[in-house]
This record gives C-alpha cells, sequence and structure tokens, in this order.
C-alpha cells in the first residue's frame, strides 16, 4: 500500500507545469462571447447537414486515421500533394507533436547543444507555446516583439544576442495573437531564410488577413504552416486543424501523432465546409467590415486600438484600469479577454462579433464611460 500522497506519483516536472488557460466557456446564461475568438457566423447549412447525415451506425467505427480524402481535398486547394498535409485534433495537436518531433527535452543534451533543445518564439503570443516547451522538458527561449508589436529584423534579433538562429523549433503566429498585427511574406520569409531549425507558422486566423505565408512552407524544406478550421470557418466545436510542409517532416509529425485522434463528424463537416468556401468567405468580409467599425468606434470612444489581421482588437481602453473594464463588460454580459498579471494587463483582447453584438458592447462602453470613476471604485 502506497502511503505517500498521490502527487508524488506525478512527475515533478508535470507537477510544476503552469496548464494552458483557455478563455472561459460559459455553460449557462445569454453572455455575449467576444473572448476566445470564435466566429460569430454559424457553419454552413450544408456543413451542418453534412454532419448531422453522419450521425448513424458508423460511429461504431473508427475514423479515417490519415483523414485521406480531407487531405486531398486540402492539397488540391493548396496546389500540393497531400502528403505535404497532416491532419490534426485542432491545429493544437500538431503544435504539441510539433515540439515532441523536432525539440530535444533539455535533459538529453549537453550544454554546448541547448539550441537542439530550444522552443523559441516571440512575446507576447499564442501563450500555449510556453506549455508545450514545459510539458515536453525543452528550454523556452522567449524574445520580445519590438514595443509597437512589429515583428524585429534578422540584424536586430542578431544585435540582441537573445535569438537562437539554431532553434530546434521556432513558433511565429502570423498574423500575431494577441497583439492582432499581421506580418507581411517579405519579412516573413526574410526571418524564415535566417534560421536552421524548423520553423512553425501559425496561421490560426490568416483568413482575416491580407497575404499569407504558405509559399514559403512549400518551398522552404524547414518551414511549415499550421492552419485551423476553428477560426476562419466557424469549427471550432469539431477540433480540425493542419499542417503543411515538406514531406518529411509532415512524415515525422504522423508517426507521433494518435491514429485516431481527428474525430469522424469532424473530418466530415471540415469536409463538407471545402465544398463551401464561398459561404465562409462572405462571412470573412463581414467581420472585417465590422472590425473596421469597431476600430473606428472604439478609437473615437479613447481607446489605442492596435491594427488588425485578425478577427480581434487588442486595445488599450481609456480610465478606468482594464481590470475594471473587464468586469463592468462581464457585469452586463459582455465577455472578453483580460490578461490578467501580463505585461498586457492594461488592455483587453476583444472578438469582433456581430454587427448586433459589436453595437451592445459599444452601448455597454459608452454607459460604463459616462458612470465614471466613482462606479468603478
Ligand atoms: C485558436 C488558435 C490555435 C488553435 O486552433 P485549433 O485548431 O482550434 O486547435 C492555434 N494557434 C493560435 C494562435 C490560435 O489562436
Amino acid at each position: 500500500m502506497a502511503s505517500h500522497p498521490p502527487d508524488h506519483l506525478v512527475r515533478p516536472l508535470v507537477r510544476a507545469l503552469d496548464a494552458y488557460v483557455p478563455g472561459e466557456q460559459p455553460q449557462r446564461g445569454r453572455l455575449i462571447k467576444l473572448n476566445t475568438n470564435e466566429n460569430p457566423y454559424p457553419p454552413s447549412l450544408k456543413v451542418i447537414a453534412a454532419t448531422r447525415d453522419a450521425v448513424d451506425g458508423r460511429l461504431r467505427l473508427y475514423p479515417d486515421p490519415s483523414a485521406a480524402r480531407l487531405r486531398m481535398r486540402l492539397a488540391k486547394h493548396h496546389g500540393c500533394d497531400p502528403a505535404n498535409i497532416i491532419v490534426g485534433n485542432g491545429s493544437d495537436e500538431l503544435l504539441a507533436v510539433a515540439v515532441r518531433a523536432f525539440a530535444e527535452p533539455a535533459s538529453s543534451v549537453s550544454a554546448s547543444r541547448q539550441s537542439a533543445a530550444t522552443v523559441q518564439y516571440l512575446t507576447p503570443s499564442y501563450s500555449l507555446y510556453p506549455t508545450l516547451a514545459e510539458s515536453h522538458g525543452a528550454r523556452r527561449n522567449e524574445v520580445p516583439l519590438e514595443a509597437d508589436f512589429t515583428l524585429p529584423l534578422p540584424a536586430a534579433l542578431r544585435r540582441g544576442r537573445k535569438w537562437d538562429f539554431g532553434a530546434a523549433l521556432t513558433f511565429v503566429t502570423t498574423p500575431n495573437a494577441p497583439s492582432g498585427r499581421g506580418y507581411s511574406q517579405e519579412e516573413l520569409e526574410y526571418l524564415c531564410s535566417a534560421m536552421e531549425g524548423v520553423v512553425v507558422l501559425d496561421e490560426a486566423y490568416v483568413d482575416f488577413a491580407s497575404g499569407n505565408a504558405l509559399a514559403l512552407a512549400l518551398s522552404q524544406p524547414h518551414v511549415l504552416v499550421a492552419r485551423t478550421f476553428s477560426k476562419g470557418y466557424s469549427l471550432c466545436f469539431q477540433r480540425v486543424g493542419y499542417v503543411v510542409g515538406h514531406r518529411e517532416l509532415i512524415a515525422a509529425l504522423a508517426k507521433l501523432r494518435d491514429s485516431y485522434s481527428v474525430n469522424g463528424l469532424g473530418q466530415v463537416a471540415a469536409l463538407a465546409t471545402l465544398d463551401d468556401l464561398p459561404y465562409y468567405r462572405a462571412n470573412v468580409k463581414r467581420i472585417i467590415k465590422t472590425r473596421t467599425r469597431l476600430t473606428g468606434e472604439l478609437g473615437a470612444l479613447g481607446f489605442e486600438v492596435l491594427p488588425s489581421e485578425t478577427n480581434f482588437l487588442l486595445v488599450r481602453p481609456p480610465a478606468p484600469e482594464a481590470a475594471t473594464w473587464f468586469t463592468e463588460l462581464r457585469a452586463r454580459k459582455i465577455l472578453v479577454r483580460y490578461f490578467e498579471g501580463s505585461s498586457l494587463s492594461d488592455r483587453l483582447r476583444i472578438t469582433v462579433g456581430t454587427d448586433e453584438e459589436v453595437d451592445t458592447l459599444l452601448r455597454a462602453v459608452r454607459a460604463i464611460l459616462r458612470s465614471g470613476p466613482s462606479r468603478s471604485r
């Protein structure tokens, strides 16, 4: 009989691990959810019908482990070979697999080979990367973006001496989250060309951007692009993402992925999505239009708003403090993202909702501004 408390059964690394903190998913109440960058528009009727039609006796069977049909369709869509594509249980799964495929645990390499165990990224960016690196026991190398959240040039990174051009794995969120900023293809190409290890360009929000870097993944063997059906294609619930790149790197990811990680209904829904792209393009256009309007209106109300190529805005509100704004908006049934205790604690990240949701948000913002500091103390 073990007499130690059960936490002694857990590896020290796992005990010390800070888990990723997802945005709140309220189970009840009629909240306006502008906190996790979900698409405000539903999947197309064809996608819902195709998914519903697949709910039958086949739920008994395992899904296609390699998502062959979906990879074929995606390959056609992107002008590459199915061997250049791996589908995962959301792109999050594939980001985790990439860490395991390309970075050594720090304890397994000598001090002179720490680059082989380095997972590197710019900050602030996607807050999952540190958790992935830590959980693998890899070394984290975090290098700040410029003060205005633009991408540092390789020359500046060299001067700063912190960036590791030989890092085993580098994540670049592009367009970036949570800043919303887009990076140009030229600067991404310039950065990727300077790198010796694998670079994953995480394009979760690319559908809302003016350009994309897919061509880099198909021309530079050490570059991978990660995409998802979650944000641009209203499919968060189904968990389908994919990575495009050199077949050798894709094959390495495929070895480590759980065979049946991509559920069957997700594959059905993603295939039907690719059959109905004009519907999604129209939604993206609407969201960009709403984004432009919200940027202008919040700016006029005294918010500092960063230019966005995504479906969210990073804003610095006028007084009261961001934490108070978060609470006041929540009291009015509007949920936004607040990054407590971080370098972004003076800001809020607001997902671009429908025009109606944005109107409700703006009404609440005006009411909070009118009620002044007395209410918020
Ligand atoms: C949402 C998001 C993802 C993950 O998307 P899933 O496919 O739903 O796992 C990856 N990277 C970034 C930056 C994201 O915001």
